[in-house]
């Protein structure tokens, strides 16, 4: 096992249409870019209840042996998807949702939580990697009482807002606006004085309103139905268009320099809309901070502000609401599914706060992972009562610590500085550059540009220091203090005063808390190519992939080791023929180096017989191979 072999292993198997692989205890699936008939009824029958190995690697499986854990163990049980953008972490998550819902006899909730289209018009978004890219985190977890499913919980973690104000070339905003203005009736358009998509600032920025293959009118049809089966009243419905309405229209807001309003028709809609005065309004969008900044930027910064924390209200609220109609009448055993959105490095985009928790989500998860192999190969070795010694492994601690640890990481010193009207990028980076500067892993700029950089475990990435757009989020989320939900507040329980900030990766910290306490499967989903081309497989770029994914890492520690460990019944059925046995022995550890013994001859250190599985793999398997051929 060695980086070329499974690389040339999992190409040969998706040439072969083959895109499930299994490497130790992880999936890899490798997107197909094409729908193969692969997810039917069939093969829910073919992988419900049957162990890991027992099939062809595949998603169902591992959505069994969670299920199947679940009930054996009675202990919660999570499946972590990761993988970079467009690579099929959210189809993985829906086919695990389906899988689950397809077990159950009574599939009412599971239809509710598996099908609804709602939260992905809201979090999903056309990227130049990703047609439908979710730009936040969701963690689904899904409750089950006595083995069917009662209800769910869906967290959302780091939605991106600066998405709601702005796109990059050949990028859209959020579905919804779109779907809004290509669905809604024209009596109600009229109502909430809309236009088509071209008209606004938040919406085309990219430089096409369209996606090729999506309908958004017919997909507008979707979500009012699955509000519909999610209950939400009329007015509910109306609500939530005029919010979206309303951020719209706050976006066709400009300015002139020194305060001078040029869009009272804007102001005036949007006060309407959103049922406040429009002195209020205009007084909100213009108010002054005592930071050193052009005016112009504060302005717009302001007026995104708002348009920024109305659309995360209202996302937070939709998941309430999701959540209010499937919450489960007691928190009993669950499986959850983790689907974030992967590692951000990119010289093209503009790195900033947001990229920064990204990537330290990230970072923590492969933390989470390094942590859990590890520990699954110790306790293997010691249950199998095999002599193991401690085998290095690369620990991305130093780089958790950089971003977050007490009292002087990163985010810690933000937030500190947050505090202080007179904090600028300029004291903020200085404070960084101070207590880092001899960090191995940090990077202090040669020129004095605001900038700092980290090497984070998949890569070097550059993070561009722009205080002031976090401290205006800082200023209005003070005043959104109500909207913290429960549990997100400071460390210590309490909402802190500028909790913006420690909100943002508390959650993530809370997360992880959640993690810890289930037992993990991982899936690894991999890109072929960045064509979306379901013919091309680039090696370059799956090595990097494999590389950078940990999974390279897993195989070595599994090398130093013992890679290969059978049950002992498997073991004598498997090369019984080898030494003309028909009958096959008692499944014992005696019996597997008797057999052994008879095959090649036994060197210390190339197999160890433990309690119940032993190893000495290739060696018999190409016997076998041998002996096939002959016969
Ligand atoms: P992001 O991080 O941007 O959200 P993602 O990893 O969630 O990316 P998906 O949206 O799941 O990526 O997948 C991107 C596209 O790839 C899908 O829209 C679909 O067309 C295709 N795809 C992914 N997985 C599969 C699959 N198993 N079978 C067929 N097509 C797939
Ligand atoms: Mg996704």
């Amino acid at each position: 096992m060695h980086e070329g072999a499974v690389l040339l292993n999992i190409k040969t198997r998706f040439q072969r249409e083959l895109i499930y692989t299994y490497i130790g205890s992880i999936l890899v699936s490798v997107n197909p870019y094409r729908m193969y008939n692969i997810y039917g009824t069939d093969m829910v029958l073919l992988y419900k209840g049957h162990a890991l190995g027992e099939n062809p690697p595949h998603l169902f499986a591992i959505a069994n042996a969670a299920y199947s854990k679940l009930m054996d163990a009675n202990h919660n049980q999570v499946i972590i998807i990761s993988g970079e953008s467009g690579s099929g972490k959210t189809e993985a998550t829906k086919l695990v949702l389906r899988y689950l819902a397809a077990i159950q006899h009574t599939s009412n909730i599971a239809q509710q939580v598996c099908t609804s289209p709602l939260m992905e018009s809201f979090g999903n978004a056309k990227t130049v990697r990703n047609d439908n890219s979710s730009r936040f985190g969701k963690y689904i977890e899904v409750f089950l009482e006595n083995g069917v499913i009662s209800g769910a919980i869906t967290s959302q973690y780091l939605l991106e807002k600066s998405r709601i104000v702005f796109q990059a070339k050949d990028e859209r905003n959020y579905h919804i606006f779109y779907e809004m203005l290509a669905g809604l009736p024209s009596q109600q358009k009229r109502a909430f004085y809309l236009q088509d998509a071209e008209t606004y600032y938040y919406l085309n920025q990219g430089g096409d309103c369209g996606i090729t293959g999506k309908n958004d009118a017919e997909d507008y049809r979707r979500l009012v139905a699955a509000m519909e089966i999610l209950h939400f009243a009329a007015e509910d419905q109306a609500s939530i268009f005029r919010v979206l309405a309303s951020i719209l229209h706050l976006g066709n807001i400009f300015f002139q320099r020194h305060e001078v309003l040029i869009s009272a028709q804007e102001i005036r809609v949007v006060s309407e809309l959103l049922q406040i005065s429009p002195e209020g309004l205009q007084k909100a969008i213009t108010y002054k901070v005592t930071v050193p900044l052009c005016a112009l930027a504060c302005f717009f910064g302001f007026r995104d502000a708002v348009a920024k924390i109305l659309y995360s209200l209202l996302f937070h609220w939709l998941t309430e609401k999701i959540n209010s109609q499937v919450y489960p009448h007691q928190h009993t055993l669950s499986i959850s599914i983790l689907d974030i959105y992967g590692f951000e490095v990119s010289d093209l985009t503009f790195n900033s706060f947001e990229q920064l928790c990204i990537n330290y989500a990230n970072e923590y998860l492969q933390f989470f992972f390094n942590r859990i192999i590890f520990r699954e190969e110790q306790e293997e070795y010691s249950r199998e009562q095999v002599l193991w010694q401690d085998i290095p492994f690369s620990d991305n601690q130093p780089c958790i610590d950089l971003v977050a640890a007490k009292p002087h990481g990163i985010l810690r010193i933000l937030d500190d500085q947050s505090c202080f009207p007179q904090a600028t990028d300029h004291t903020f980076l200085q404070k960084c550059h101070y207590h880092h500067v001899h960090n191995p892993l940090y990077i202090k700029p040669k020129m004095p540009t605001p900038e700092f950089g980290i090497k984070h475990y998949a890569g070097r990435v550059t993070y561009q220091v722009c205080f002031h757009v976090i401290f205006v989020h800082l200023v209005y989320c003070q005043q959104q203090v109500s909207a913290v939900p429960p549990g997100a507040g400071g460390e210590d329980g309490e909402v802190t005063k500028h909790f913006m900030v420690i909100l943002w990766y508390v959650s993530y910290l809370f997360l992880s808390f959640l993690l810890f306490r289930c037992n993990p499967f991982f899936v690894r989903c991999i890109k072929p190519n960045n064509l979306k081309d379901p013919r091309v497989f680039e090696d370059e770029l799956v090595s990097h992939q494999l590389r950078h994914s940990g999974i390279l890492e897993t195989i070595r520690i599994r090398r130093e080791g013992y890679p290969i460990r059978m049950q002992f019944d498997v073991f004598l059925f498997r090369y019984k023929s080898l030494v003309g046995v028909h009958q096959i022995p008692a499944a014992s550890g005696e019996n597997c180096v008797l057999m052994l013994s008879k095959l090649c001859p036994l060197r210390p250190g190339l197999y160890h017989v433990g309690v119940t599985k032993a190893n000495i793999y290739q060696l018999l398997e190409c016997k076998r191979e041998r002996s096939r051929h002959l016969a």
